[in-house]
């Protein structure tokens, strides 16, 4: 199981980000509505140009594990949806 589908997880994410979406900052009304969303999304290939320019532009290591904490986010499975539609 990964990090973002383990239930403490995906709880204590909820409270750090005082039960709001880190996209849009809306309250979530519903714990069900709660999607976890890579900051970094996994799709972008790790060698891609893109993935290296967001290391560089953010102070990253290389090597950066993008199902660590630091890269996991609460959001409303809406949000999560519009921002896969946009990469
Ligand atoms: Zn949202």
């Amino acid at each position: 199981m990964t990090l973002k589908d383990r239930p403490e997880v995906r709880y204590a994410l909820w409270q750090a980000y005082q039960r709001k979406c880190a996209i849009c900052y809306k309250d979530f009304f519903n714990y069900s509505d709660l999607q976890i969303d890579h900051i970094i999304a996994e799709s972008k290939g790790r060698d891609s140009k893109e993935f290296q320019e967001i290391l560089k532009k953010y102070n990253l290591p290389s090597d950066i594990d993008l199902n660590s904490l630091e890269n996991l986010r609460p959001s409303l499975g809406k949000c999560n949806k519009l921002l896969r539609v946009a990469e």
